[in-house]
């Protein structure tokens, strides 16, 4: 855990709040064009939900992680080459081509990145308020009373003021990866500033509940552990005594009105398991993954079954989607000159490389903020500038959650391309680079 620290320095300094995928793609952007940086985290680990996900790589995602790459971004995908565990595989539902990073040795791989980069970061220590001139935010305030000051400060608290939301909307703490008991509360800044957002189900019961279950692989029978071993996935039948959980199944980002094209509510996720292996465990992904979690005793393989992540997941999963900020497409934060926001406070954006886009674009204008100059829209002929446009208008309505490795979401936009014409679109916006470039006042 690094040293208590209070940064007194003023003049280029960016703070970042949240050390999950939101927050690293920030800080690094951030450092990289030349701002110290001081990344704030209330739990022991890096990575946010990022530590339970597993799935680097599938469909659109290849294409949206390539530009980001030409623009000198998604520092986060270099790190899951890094801890791959499975690449390209053809898995049912995801493409032919996804890919698993081993989720257990993510925090270690971020925390040295971030030394490497010279970024300070901070751990078990919980913004709890801001300090703030007017409009103009000048302290982040951690628990402990320490003021951590600087020129410009980042979001990236993730969406949702866990427990309080779990409770609220969900089924009470589940004990996930966020480990509010042992860490306090999650929350941000914007929320004490200004009206957030939330995006509500059909009954109007606002936030979306996580899917996916992480089970221990040792519970998997032989076979199944076999399968796994050799292939990389396996894909179970649901079995007719199976009983359905239409009411949690109901509540998963996936199901949002209109989002028959999004990949993981497809049927071949309602009628099968599709377990995939991220290193330590195994995932179920998909609607099934809430649809049977309280009876994945019943499937073929799973009569040991035990469920490692979150504690209580037959029970249910954390309640997010629920403080979005309202912002630009600079990532600035409405109403406050130096505040900006990134991952899924940012925007009901479901992935890590939603959380990538908008991370390093608010790394990238906070740094400029703190320089005094001012700020890049990206242009709306890129993927990433046309999806955290799409973002910015769907914050406000309330149903809408997408992924940008949904081709048909980029499709809708006019903005997919595939190989070669990546790199060249970036090449035509004359960015390639800009988000490694050091820059000076
Ligand atoms: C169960 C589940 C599985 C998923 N699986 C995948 C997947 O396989 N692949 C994929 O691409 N996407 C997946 N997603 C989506 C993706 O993981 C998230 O959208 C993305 O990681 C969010 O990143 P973030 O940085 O915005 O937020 P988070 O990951 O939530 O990070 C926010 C961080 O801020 C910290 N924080 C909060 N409040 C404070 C405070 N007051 N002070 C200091 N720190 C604070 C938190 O502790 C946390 O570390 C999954 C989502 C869920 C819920």
């Amino acid at each position: 855990m690094n040293a208590a620290h209070e940064s007194e320095k003023i003049g280029m300094k960016v703070v970042i709040i949240g050390g999950g995928a939101g927050g690293f793609s920030a800080a690094t952007v951030a450092r990289a064009t030349g701002a110290d940086v001081t990344l704030i985290e209330r739990t022991d680990m890096l990575g946010g939900i990022a530590l339970v996900a597993g799935v680097a790589m599938l469909n659109g995602m290849h294409s949206a992680i390539a530009e980001e790459r030409a623009l000198g971004g998604a520092v986060i995908y270099d790190l899951f080459d890094s801890i791959i565990v499975r690449r390209d595989l053809p898995v049912p539902g995801l493409g032919d081509k996804a890919s698993f990073y081993n989720v257990s040795r993510l925090d270690a791989a971020m925390q040295r990145e971030l030394r490497r980069r010279q970024i300070e970061f901070m751990l078990g220590r919980r913004a709890v308020n801001v300090d703030a001139s007017g409009s103009r935010v000048e302290a982040v305030v951690l628990e402990d009373g320490t003021r951590v000051k600087g020129d410009a400060f980042i979001d990236a608290t993730g969406s949702t003021d866990s427990p309080s939301s779990c409770h609220k909307w969900g089924w009470g703490c589940v004990e996930c990866i966020l480990r509010c008991p042992a860490f306090g509360p999650t929350g941000g800044i914007v929320e004490k500033m200004t009206q957030t957002y939330a995006v509500t189900d059909d009954d109007g019961r606002p936030g979306k509940i996580g899917a996916s279950v992480l089970i221990a692989k040792e519970s998997l029978s032989a076979e199944l552990q076999n399968e796994i071993r050799a292939k990389g996935f396996a894909v179970i039948p649901v079995p007719q005594d199976a009983e359905p959980d239409l009411e949690r199944a109901s509540r998963m980002p996936a199901n949002r009105p209109g989002s028959g094209g999004h990949v993981l509510a497809g049927q071949v996720f309602k009628e099968n398991l599709i377990i995939t292996d991220i290193g330590a465990f195994v995932k179920i992904i998909g609607v099934a993954s809430p649809l049977y979690a309280g009876s994945l005793r019943k499937f073929h393989g799973l009569e040991d079954a035990t469920i490692v992540q979150p504690a209580a997941g037959a029970r249910g999963h954390l309640v997010s989607l629920v403080t979005m900020a309202p912002r630009d497409n600079t990532m600035k934060v409405d109403g406050f000159p130096n505040l900006f926001c990134a991952g899924v406070k940012a925007g009901p954006g479901f992935s890590i490389g939603d959380a990538v886009v908008t991370g390093d674009l608010a790394g990238y204008n906070a740094a400029r903020c703190s320089r005094g100059q001012d700020f890049l829209e990206l242009p709306k002929n890129l993927m990433a500038g046309a999806y955290i446009d799409l973002l910015r208008r769907n914050l406000k309505a309330a149903h809408e959650i997408t992924h940008i490795h949904e081709i048909k979401v980029l499709q809708e936009l006019g903005v997919y391309r595939v190989g070669d014409e990546v790199v060249k679109e970036v090449q035509r916006t004359g960015l390639p680079g800009v988000f490694k470039a050091r820059q000076v006042s």
